[in-house]
């Protein structure tokens, strides 16, 4: 691989078969953990860090777990920029050419479409089923 220009390959699914679509990229600070490169998240219920009720339920009156939790005990390698702290997306402004636009537009309705499927499924689960 060349690392003079940043690329991004993601599969693009048409109606016969798929396509290995590169698209140059670039680094953004990863949003999931800030830039961090570690999360808490896998203890925490939501993934939005702990709430007044939800801490009590945690660690109660365990000083342990608030000191643990404060030093980075629980610090796991952020999963999705993989302790990189910054994750690589695709450069929509450097995605000149039609057929890469084209394709760049096929992509994001598919991901749309399984964030979609995503949700309801995560209902689905939800409501028991
Ligand atoms: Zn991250």
């Amino acid at each position: 691989m060349k690392p003079s220009r940043n690329t991004i390959t993601v599969p693009v699914y048409t109606n016969r078969d798929q396509i290995d679509a590169t698209f140059p990229a670039r680094w953004i600070v990863c949003p999931a953990c800030d830039g961090r490169a570690t999360t808490t998240r896998h203890i925490e219920c939501d993934g939005g860090g702990f709430t007044a009720s939800e801490w009590a339920e945690a660690c109660g009156d365990d000083e342990d777990f608030a000191e643990d939790y404060f030093s980075g005990r629980y610090d796991r390698e952020c999963p999705t920029c993989k302790g990189r702290s910054t994750i690589q997306v695709i450069d929509e402004e450097a995605v000149t050419g039609w057929r890469e636009r084209i394709l760049l537009k096929a992509y994001y309705e598919q991901e749309r479409d399984s964030r979609e499927i995503d949700a309801i499924q995560a209902a689905e689960r939800r409501m028991g089923a």
